[in-house]
C-alpha cells in the first residue's frame, strides 16, 4: 500500500452536503403516483403537484395552495420543490442576454444563459417570417473533465454530475422569470457547463421531462444536446431515439489539432466521432450540427476549411462557426470577422452548409463557465504562465502535424472509464 498523498492527508474544509431529498421536477414518470398511494392520498393530487411544478414553476411548497397543509408537510419532508438555493442574474446585450449563476445545496455553482431573439422579417401577410425565440442554455455538470483549453469551464476542472432535478430546475427558473412578461421558452440547449454525454442517464431523464406534454412539453427539434464526442454515448442514441437534436463540438477536422483543442479526441478521434454522428443522422433523419469555435491562426486556415469540407461533404450536417469568446489563461484570440466569413465561404464552396453565429453576452462574461471561473479566483501568475506555455507548445506541434502523446487528464480518464463501466 502506498502512503496517502499530502493533499489526501490535509484536513478538508467542510462543505455543505447535498440535500438528500430528491427534487420534485426530476421524479421519473409514475414516482409521484406511487408516493401518493403509499401516503394514502388520492391519485388526482399527482396532477395538482405536477401542474404546480411545471405550469406555475413553483419554488416553495407553500405555493401549492390547493393541497391540504398536512400533505404539503409530507411533501416537504420527502422532496425538494426546488434544488437551486439562490440565483444571481447578470443582464447584457441591452437586455437580450440574461446570464444566471445558480447556487446549489452543496455550494456548487453552475450557469444558465437566457437569450432573447426578437421576431424578424415580414412575410406578404405582414406576419414575421421568423418568430420571436427565447432560448435557454443549461448546464449538465458542475465544471467539466474534458478540459478544452479555450473554455472557461474546462479551466475549472470537474466538480460533479448534476442531478436530473438540478438540470430541470434551471429551466423552471427561466420559465418563471419569463411568465410575468407573457413569454415562454421556445428552445433549450445543453451547451452550458459540463459534458452531457458523461452524465447521460440524467440528461436523458431531463430530456424526457422536457418533451413530455404532462411536464414541460417541448418538441424534439427545440432541444439540442451538445457533445465533445463521447462516441459510445452517441452510438447508444439511435436505439434510445431521444427527443433532441445532437450537436458535435468539433473545432478541428485534423486529429493533431483536435487532440489539443478537445482532449477527449485522444480517446475517440475525429473519424470515429463523425462516423457515429453520421449513423445517428441516418437513423433519425435529423441533421447533426457541428460547432466550430474559430481561433485566430490555430484552426481557421484554408487548410482547416478544406479538411472540414472533405470530412462532412454529403452528410446530413451543418456547421456553426463561433468566434472564440476571449477567456483568461489562454494565449489565443478570436478569428477576425473577415477570416470567419472567408472560412464559411470556403466551406460552402466545398459543399458544406455553414452559418456564422454571433457570440452572446461577452460584456457579462457569458462564455461557457466564465462567471463561475471568475468566482473561483485567478490562479497564481506562474501557473497561468506555465499553462499558456504548454498550450502554445502543444498547438505549435499540432500545426506541424504531430499527434499528442499525452495521456488523458486523470479526471477525464476516470469519467471515461466510469462511463464505460456503467454500460
Ligand atoms: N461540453 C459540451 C457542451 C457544453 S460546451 C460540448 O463541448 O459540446 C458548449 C459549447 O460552448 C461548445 O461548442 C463549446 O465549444 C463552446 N465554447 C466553450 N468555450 C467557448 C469560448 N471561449 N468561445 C466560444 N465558444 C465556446
Ligand atoms: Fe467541457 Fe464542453 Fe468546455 Fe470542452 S467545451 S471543457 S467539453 S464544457
Amino acid at each position: 500500500m502506498t502512503e496517502p498523498s499530502a493533499a489526501a492527508r490535509a484536513p478538508r474544509r467542510s462543505k455543505p452536503a447535498i440535500d438528500p431529498r430528491p427534487g420534485l421536477s426530476g421524479l421519473p414518470e409514475g414516482a409521484l403516483e406511487a408516493w401518493l398511494a403509499a401516503e394514502g392520498q388520492p391519485a388526482y393530487r399527482a396532477k395538482q403537484i405536477r401542474d404546480g411544478v411545471w405550469r406555475q414553476d413553483i419554488v416553495a411548497v407553500d405555493e401549492l395552495r390547493n393541497l391540504p397543509a398536512a400533505l404539503r408537510q409530507s411533501l416537504d419532508r420527502d422532496f425538494r420543490v426546488d434544488t437551486i438555493a439562490a440565483d444571481e442574474v447578470t443582464v447584457s446585450d441591452k437586455g437580450l442576454t440574461e446570464k444566471t449563476l445558480h447556487l446549489l445545496s452543496d455550494g456548487a455553482l453552475i450557469e444558465s444563459v437566457l437569450m432573447h431573439y426578437p421576431a424578424r422579417g415580414r412575410g406578404e401577410d405582414g406576419r414575421p417570417e421568423h418568430r420571436e425565440r427565447h432560448t435557454l442554455c443549461i448546464s449538465s455538470q458542475a465544471g467539466c473533465a474534458v478540459g478544452c483549453p479555450f473554455c472557461a469551464t474546462g479551466e475549472l476542472g470537474f466538480g460533479r454530475d448534476l442531478e436530473t432535478a438540478e438540470i430541470l430546475d434551471q429551466v423552471r427558473h427561466a420559465a418563471r422569470r419569463l411568465a410575468p412578461r407573457g413569454d415562454h421558452l421556445t428552445n433549450v440547449v445543453f451547451m452550458g457547463m459540463g459534458e452531457p454525454l458523461l452524465n447521460l442517464d440524467r440528461v436523458l431523464e431531463a430530456v424526457a421531462a422536457l418533451s413530455d406534454p404532462q411536464r414541460f412539453g417541448m418538441g424534439a427539434r427545440h432541444v439540442v444536446v451538445s457533445t465533445s464526442g463521447v462516441v459510445p454515448g452517441i452510438r447508444l442514441l439511435p436505439e434510445l431515439n431521444p427527443q433532441f437534436t445532437l450537436a458535435i463540438s468539433l473545432h478541428a477536422a485534423r486529429d493533431p489539432l483536435r487532440d489539443v483543442l478537445v482532449p477527449l479526441n485522444r480517446r475517440w478521434p475525429v473519424a470515429e466521432v463523425v462516423a457515429a454522428a453520421r449513423d445517428l443522422a441516418r437513423t433519425t433523419g435529423r441533421r447533426v450540427s457541428y460547432e466550430y469555435v474559430m481561433i485566430s491562426g490555430v484552426n481557421d486556415t484554408d487548410v482547416d476549411a478544406d479538411a472540414l469540407a472533405g470530412l462532412l461533404r454529403g452528410d446530413l450536417a451543418h456547421v456553426n462557426l463561433i468566434p472564440m469568446n476571449p477567456v483568461a489563461h489562454t494565449p489565443w484570440q478570436a478569428s477576425s470577422p473577415q477570416r470567419v466569413a472567408q472560412f464559411a465561404a470556403r466551406l460552402q464552396q466545398g459543399g458544406v452548409g455553414a452559418t456564422v453565429r454571433r457570440n452572446r453576452g461577452q460584456d457579462a462574461g457569458a462564455a461557457c463557465g466564465q462567471l463561475a471561473a471568475d468566482r473561483a479566483g485567478e490562479p497564481p501568475a506562474p501557473t497561468v504562465a506555465h499553462r499558456r506555455a504548454v498550450i502554445v507548445r502543444q498547438s505549435e506541434a499540432a500545426l506541424r502535424g504531430d499527434r499528442s502523446a499525452e495521456r488523458l487528464p486523470a479526471d477525464l480518464e476516470a469519467a471515461v472509464a466510469g462511463w464505460a463501466g456503467n454500460r
